[in-house]
């Protein structure tokens, strides 16, 4: 037997072990791990109203109320593009990703 051939015949007799099925039931969970939240503020006193930012949202997060003033309807769907903040004509919006809140140990 060639050590090339042996070679080929040891890795042929490593057996590889599927993964585990899921037999839970459920999907998976991957989006609520991985998805980044992001919190938008708008500067009331700076915005001028011309409503760019609620009309050119991708996701429709942003909404005018009755007096044309922007308000977040929906950050849950915001993806952080910045699109908004890059736009507004008045420094006015401002997108940052939300970060866990730190959970302080107690004493007992
Ligand atoms: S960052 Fe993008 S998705 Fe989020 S509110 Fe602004 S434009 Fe919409
Ligand atoms: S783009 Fe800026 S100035 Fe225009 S409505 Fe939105 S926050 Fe206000």
């Amino acid at each position: 037997m060639t050590p090339k051939s042996k070679a080929k015949q040891d890795s042929s007799e490593k057996k590889i072990e599927p993964p585990a099925p899921d037999l839970s039931g459920s999907a998976p969970d991957t989006a609520s791990k991985t998805k980044k939240k992001y919190t938008i503020e708008i500067y009331k006193g700076w915005c001028k109203c011309c409503g760019i930012c609620a009309a050119f949202c991708p996701r429709e997060c942003i909404r005018l109320d009755e007096e044309g003033m922007p308000f977040v309807e929906e950050t849950d769907r915001c993806t952080g593009c910045g699109w908004c903040e890059l736009h507004c004509p008045d420094f006015a919006i401002s997108v940052h990703e939300r970060r866990a809140k730190r959970i302080e140990p107690t004493e007992d």
